[in-house]
């Protein structure tokens, strides 16, 4: 009688403690992976966030400024692919920061493929098979940044309009450079917003849902807006982290662009945030034109038909459904009488 001995593929993830690597860990384990996350300094806060909701992930120390470290990581944790979406996220953090976001956001990623590299020996020249760890990088819309066409595919130029986006441009491009150099299994998703009750609150929509619930319930009067004309593809970032498992299982190596295919204003975000908790916006925001943005991307509007005919990817959550999730779960969230105090109650910035 033969003996099945269950295959199980290890997964590690960077940024795990971010929105992404949350919903992304749940997804791999639920299809029966291992999953490791890479977390960073000493008594990271967001680590107990991340134990209390997803239990069964190993972590290992490490960051991404850091090459020993990724390199230690990946010997210990051998996985069988990697998932790279640690990185300074916020754009406008990329201006205040912006040689310790191309460290993190761009060359980070050149760290993590050097340890792949090494401990999967691969040497100086392409070899047959590129090694057998799999690796995902985290590419951004913000790289279309100024665009003369619209939606964006995987054919558009770049044009990177913050430190953040041209950091995210040099990680893909180094991605797409291994995979050609070395023959390694490496691609990029160019993902367009995608959000959640777990984006961070400093991003517009979860600015915006906080902002509506904290008003709803009388905590505050007013909620500050910086440009209210910009557009975005928002999505559901549930469905978004579907399609990075989906890219690192197909045969060849290929990049991605991951969208909705529809764009709206801030401004009707705005409209619908408000009036989905019976308020009207005009009573309590303010465009202040201090938080506008030293160069804006003005319109993002994603095209995903590759990704639908190659990967079979659609996403299942409209705009107006995420926008009503998260109104409803930060109202939720600010109702609580045992609200944890790590909570992010305090937004009042960008
Ligand atoms: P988050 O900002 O929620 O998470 C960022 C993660 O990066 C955190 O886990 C953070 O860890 C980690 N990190 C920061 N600095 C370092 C470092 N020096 N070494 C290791 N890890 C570090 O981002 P999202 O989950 O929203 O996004 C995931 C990835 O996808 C990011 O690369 C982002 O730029 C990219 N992306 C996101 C889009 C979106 O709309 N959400 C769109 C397109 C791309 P810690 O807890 O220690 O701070
Ligand atoms: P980004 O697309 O990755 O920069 O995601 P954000 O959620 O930070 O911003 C989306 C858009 O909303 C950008 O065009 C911002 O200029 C615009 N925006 C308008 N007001 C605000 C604000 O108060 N905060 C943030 N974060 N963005 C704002």
């Amino acid at each position: 009688m033969s003996m099945e001995v269950p295959l199980t593929t290890r997964a590690l993830i960077t940024g795990i403690t971010g929105q992404d690597g949350s919903y992304l860990a749940e997804h791999l384990l639920e299809r029966g992976y291992e999953v490791w996350g890479l977390v960073r300094g000493q008594a990271n806060p967001h680590v107990s966030r991340l134990r209390k909701h997803i239990g069964d992930v190993g972590l290992v120390y490490g960051d991404l400024l850091d090459q020993g470290s990724l390199i230690s990581a990946v010997e210990k944790v051998r996985p069988d692919e990697v998932y790279n979406l640690g990185a300074i996220s916020f754009v406008p953090m990329s201006w205040q920061q912006a040689e310790i976001t191309a460290e993190v956001t761009g060359m980070g990623v050149l760290r993590m493929l050097e340890a792949i590299r090494v401990v999967s020996g691969i040497s100086g020249s392409r070899t047959p098979d590129g090694g057998q760890i799999r690796f995902y990088q985290a590419s951004s819309s913000e790289m279309f940044g100024q665009v003369r066409e619209t939606p964006q595919n995987e054919r558009t130029p770049f044009h990177p309009r913050s430190p953040y986006g041209v950091a995210k441009t040099y990680g893909h491009f180094i991605t797409q450079n291994y995979r050609e150099s070395y023959g390694m299994f490496a691609v990029s998703g160019i993902l367009f917003n995608h959000e959640s009750p777990r984006r961070g609150a400093e991003f517009v929509t979860r600015k915006i849902s906080l902002g509506v619930a904290r008003i709803k319930l009388g905590l505050a009067t007013e909620l500050r807006l910086g440009n209210l004309e910009a557009r975005r593809d928002w999505g559901f970032a549930g469905d978004y982290v579907r399609a990075m498992r989906l890219m690192l299982a197909q045969e060849t190596p290929e990049d991605y662009v991951i969208g909705t295919g529809r764009t709206q204003s801030v401004r009707d975000l705005v409209e619908l945030a408000f009036s989905t908790a019976g308020l009207d916006w005009r009573d309590h925001v303010i465009a202040d034109p201090g938080l506008t943005r030293p160069a804006e991307v003005d319109l993002l509007c994603g095209d995903p038909k590759k990704a639908r005919d190659q990967l079979g990817w659609e996403p299942t959550v409209s705009f107006e459904e995420l926008v009503a999730m998260m109104v409803e779960s930060d109202l939720a969230l600010l109702s609580r009488s045992d609200r944890p105090e790590d909570e992010p109650l305090s937004f009042d910035h960008w």
